[in-house]
């Protein structure tokens, strides 16, 4: 394509800290597509909360100044060399690449797949990251089964949505948490039968009520150092509890011994160790999307904030006020 800019815009961060390290510039440069790279030019940018966790230092940025962001759903506007998995010019495509936050992405192309006929930009955008955690969460982290008893919190977020909704898929009995009414009414809605407000009900008293003292075979935990002990108290004997996350903070050091209490399963996963190959990334895109065309399922979408408006996005999923998932648009 010969009218590529040479500048663009974008969101860089040149230190960790507070949202007001997040840096809105209209100058950066337009990345090159490398090895095994095709430039993508973005529609839709997914927000997630790792996002924050480089922002804030959490995760330690690879280098500064450093373009935040990790998919989008795009065009391809020119292919780099070596291995592109069939990617051209042209193409629409769902990607998992570092350097989102902007107007253009030098992607992998091993991490990217062209978009499904009919399928929305805003869903597609809005799908592979939490929706592919949550599967993999599922069927790799806990194979579960129809019929299992399984806690999420956070149910009313990005990923809680796509847990409860694929547990459903398979049969679970799904229990959920949540911090308002709101959020209880929508958990409910897209699956989970059993939700506990936590603001003013004891989860574990009402998880042992629903499971008949027995606990749950599984617990997702995506909230970290404020539900930990909980969890544990809440997972069945010979249970998976899943911590896949740090929304309230990083887990503190845990005492291998307490697992015995329940000879429990403990486990710390993250999507990017289930998808290393290419075969496994189409595997699991595949089967994502089977479930969202074939299930139905309900892509929810909070809000669209325009690239320049990133703080603003950050400071509403930081503050527990989001349901489902936050996109960037980086034409605005
Ligand atoms: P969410 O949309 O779920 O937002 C976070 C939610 O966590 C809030 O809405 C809130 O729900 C709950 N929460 C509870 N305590 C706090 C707190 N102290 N501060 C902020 N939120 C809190 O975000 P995502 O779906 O993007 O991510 C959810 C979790 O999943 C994160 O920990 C993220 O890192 C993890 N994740 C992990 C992946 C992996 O590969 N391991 C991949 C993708 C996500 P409520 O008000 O109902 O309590």
């Amino acid at each position: 394509m010969s009218s590529l800019p040479s500048k663009m815009k974008g969101v860089i961060i040149e230190k960790t800290g507070g949202t007001e390290v997040l840096q809105y510039k209209t100058d950066l440069p337009v990345p090159s597509p490398g090895d095994g790279q095709v430039l993508v030019k973005n529609d839709y940018v997914g927000i997630n909360y790792i996002d924050t966790y480089f922002r804030t230092g959490l995760y330690p940025a690879p280098k500064y100044p450093y373009i935040l962001g990790r998919e989008a759903e795009g065009t391809v506007v020119k292919a780099g060399s070596g291995e592109l998995y069939g990617l051209k010019e042209g193409d629409k495509v769902l990607m998992l690449s570092e350097g989102t936050y902007a107007e253009y992405t030098a992607a992998n192309a091993a991490k990217a797949v062209k978009v499904k006929e009919g399928l929305e930009a805003k869903v597609g955008a809005a799908a592979l990251l939490q929706g592919l955690t949550a599967l993999t969460l599922i069927r790799e982290a806990h194979p579960v089964k129809k019929g299992d008893w399984v806690l999420v919190h956070a149910a009313a977020g990005g990923t809680g949505l796509w847990l409860v909704q694929l547990l459903k898929a398979v049969g679970a009995n799904v229990i959920g948490t949540a911090s308002t009414q709101e959020k209880v009414d929508l958990a409910k809605k897209a699956g989970a039968e059993h939700m506990i407000n936590y603001s003013h009900e004891d989860v574990k008293s009402k998880v042992m009520e629903l499971t008949k003292d027995a606990g749950c075979i599984a617990v997702f935990d995506g909230v970290g150092k404020t539900t930990f002990d909980l969890s544990l108290d809440c997972l069945a004997r010979k249970g998976s509890m899943v911590s896949f996350g740090n929304a309230s903070g990083a887990v503190p050091p845990v005492t291998i011994g307490r697992l015995s209490a329940k000879n429990a399963r403990l486990m710390r996963p993250t999507l990017f160790n289930y998808i290393v190959t290419r075969e496994e990334f189409e595997h699991y895109v595949e089967e994502l999307m089977d479930f969202v065309t074939k299930d139905k399922l309900d892509v929810r979408i909070h809000d669209t904030y325009a690239l320049s408006d990133v703080a603003r996005a950050h400071n509403d999923l930081e503050g527990r006020k989001t349901t489902g998932k936050l996109l960037l648009d980086p034409s605005k």
